[in-house]
């Protein structure tokens, strides 16, 4: 496909990933919590330090377009925090969820498996989203992230050692997903 035909894709798929974002955020009203003002905390480094981590592991696909779909993923992430700012008493993060990234992949895998393969998209929209958490908890400190929700919605403390074993854990599964084009490109150095 031509690349404004791809880019075009990867912007209605990053308008569906928020919406499922907003959607499964709904889950926060399980364990209601004061809404707070999100919007003071979409600073510079908040938002360029998400695009540049999704980026990073995108960019191991040897796709531009690829590369730039795991960066907006990686910000809209957080696309769920909206809820809190209308007022809805939801915990602001709550779809920074290991559920979350599952049922996330395997509904945009499964929506869009005509226009793209499976699991290069399951894949990616998990790439981004461990790209998220580890620069959250360069971004946040030590934050509370509810990886379990729904299922528990206590918060686990991740150390900041951490940040290096999941952004290559979601480096590795691009790699694996887009591996011809890994291989196609170590061809080319070659020669
Ligand atoms: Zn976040």
């Amino acid at each position: 496909m031509e690349f404004w035909p791809r880019f075009r894709l990867a912007v209605v798929i990053s308008i569906v990933y928020t919406i499922l974002a907003v959607l499964y955020s709904f889950v926060g009203l399980l364990n209601p919590q004061p809404p707070i003002s999100i919007i003071q905390y979409a600073t510079f480094t908040e938002i360029g330090g998400h695009l540049l981590f999704g980026f990073i592991v995108g960019i191991f696909s040897f796709d531009l377009i690829i590369a730039l779909k795991a960066a907006a993923f990686a910000v809209l992430v957080d696309a769920g925090k909206i809820l809190s700012e209308f007022g809805i008493p939801i915990q602001a993060s709550v779809n920074h969820s290991i559920t979350f990234m599952i049922l996330s992949a395997l509904i945009l895998g499964y929506i869009f498996r005509s226009k793209i393969k499976f699991e290069k998209l399951a894949a990616i929209t998990v790439a981004a989203f461990l790209s998220h958490i580890a620069y959250d908890i360069i971004d946040s400190g030590p934050t509370a992230i509810p990886l379990l929700s729904p299922f528990s919605f206590t918060g686990f403390i991740l150390p900041p050692w951490a940040v290096i074993p999941i952004e290559i854990l979601g480096i590795l599964i691009v790699v694996w997903a887009f591996k011809e084009n890994a291989l196609s490109f170590i061809r080319k150095i070659k020669i």
